[in-house]
């Protein structure tokens, strides 16, 4: 049985609630599109050759849109030199310009920006207070609807609406019965984010052209805000726990957060806001976003490797030497696959570490191995599509496992244009 074929039987997401469609320089977001992976750059975006490097980085790990932070006239600047850069790579991923405070005046002084962007984000927080605020919006979605720019509202609590949250917080004084502070927070969130997409229809733009967001830095307040906003709306949203911090706790509470919103069928693209390790890769962040929408079952991007944890039956670390290595050959191979081999990301491979649930699972998988656990007499059979294919033995086991996984993926996975 093939993945494809098992897919059928599987448990599913709820499909996603957005009717509205937006296209983002050639990616599609809402709809039935699949969820789209973003990321940011750190670089200063006015050091051009910097900025085209990591975004790049990024591109090549699998983001499907950039956004480059635009705060002063030399990062307005550097964007086209950024986009020429990044064609001369042949890299044409989108890249999105996020403005505050003075978005409009740097995209009205600097066409050319204006012109490379895919599209805008801004923050109603963040574009002035009192008069000023509605004409500096008014200002920004106008260069967008002149040069035909989606833009994404992108509504933070760590900079929101003060007019907006003084407005919620003397209504609910009103209430007969006043609501908790958390609660007109929230409130207050998806209220700027609805009422600036009101006015920017108001002001001219297009029912798609406009993308929500409305982040948080709690898990159970993202998922709270994201509910009431999915049920208030039909815009493409934008899903992402904002500051969600470093290492496994940064993952663990970016995927608690977006599983759940995914699962319900919530969001149409997702960046995972991750402080990158000193001198680690600002690219772990598009790899977490896969990994998110590959175990939900959402998108494929890469094969994936099933291990076990490993036990006191596992007799030495070959077992998790076996696995590192599989992972490595799977993610070193998977760009020349991908160019060779449709369908190449679906592919499923177990490495086990004895006979209690070694088989079981590697016949699960379109390639599994079944390691000798203590006692087992020092034999490792292969499955390939749940059938015992070969039994492994000796030094070279590694290797040969490697081979069988590259055959099995000529075989599998015909070259694109060949026959089937
Ligand atoms: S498959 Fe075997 S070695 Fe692996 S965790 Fe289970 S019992 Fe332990």
């Amino acid at each position: 049985m093939n993945v494809a074929d098992k897919a059928g039987t599987m448990a599913a997401a709820t499909p996603r609630r957005t009717s509205r469609r937006v296209d983002v320089a050639g990616v599609a977001i809402g709809g039935d599109a699949p969820v789209v992976v973003q990321s940011m750059t750190n670089t200063d975006t006015a050091d051009v050759i910097g900025s085209a490097i990591q975004v790049a980085e990024l591109a090549r790990a699998g983001s499907e849109l950039v956004r480059l932070t635009v705060n002063n006239n030399a990062a307005a600047r550097a964007v086209p030199e950024i986009r020429e850069q990044l064609a001369r790579m042949n890299l044409e991923v989108p890249l999105v310009g996020d403005f505050h405070y003075n978005g409009h005046t740097l995209l009205s002084r600097h066409p050319a920006c204006a012109e490379a962007l895919a599209k805008f984000r801004i923050n109603p927080g963040n574009v002035g207070g009192g008069a000023q605020r509605d004409s500096r919006f008014a200002e920004i979605v106008e260069i967008a609807c002149r040069y035909d720019k989606p833009v994404r509202i992108g509504v933070n609590w760590g900079s929101l609406d003060q007019s907006v949250l003084a407005r919620i917080m003397d209504e609910n004084a009103h209430r007969s019965e006043p609501r908790d502070a958390g609660a007109v927070m929230r409130e207050a969130l998806v209220t700027s984010a609805l009422e600036s997409a009101h006015k920017a229809e108001e002001y001219g733009l297009g029912e798609n052209r406009i993308i929500l967001s409305a982040k948080v830095s709690s898990v159970q307040d993202l998922i709270a805000v994201y509910r009431d906003l999915a049920g208030r709306c039909d815009y493409p949203l934008h899903l992402g726990l904002t500051e969600a911090g470093m290492g496994s706790k940064g993952i663990v509470a970016s995927t608690a957060a977006l599983a759940v919103l995914l699962q319900e069928g919530i969001g149409d693209t997702i960046r995972v806001s991750l402080t990158p390790e000193p001198g680690g890769s600002r690219s772990q962040e598009v790899v977490v976003a896969q990994e998110i929408l590959q175990t939900m079952g959402l998108r494929a991007f890469t094969p994936m490797v099933t291990a076990c944890p490993g036990c006191g039956r596992t007799t030495s670390t070959f077992f998790q030497e076996l696995a590192a290595e599989v992972q490595g050959f799977v993610r070193d191979n998977m760009p020349r696959w991908r160019d060779a081999h449709d369908g190449v990301e679906n592919l499923t491979l177990a490495v086990m570490g004895c006979v209690v649930n070694g088989p079981g699972e590697s016949k699960h998988a379109n390639i599994g191995i079944s390691l000798p656990g203590t006692g087992e007499s020092p034999a490792a059979p292969v499955f390939e599509d749940g059938e015992k294919t070969i039994t492994l033995r000796g030094e070279g086991i590694t290797e040969e496992f490697k081979a069988i996984i590259e055959r099995y993926v000529a075989r599998r996975y015909p070259r694109k244009g060949g026959a089937r």
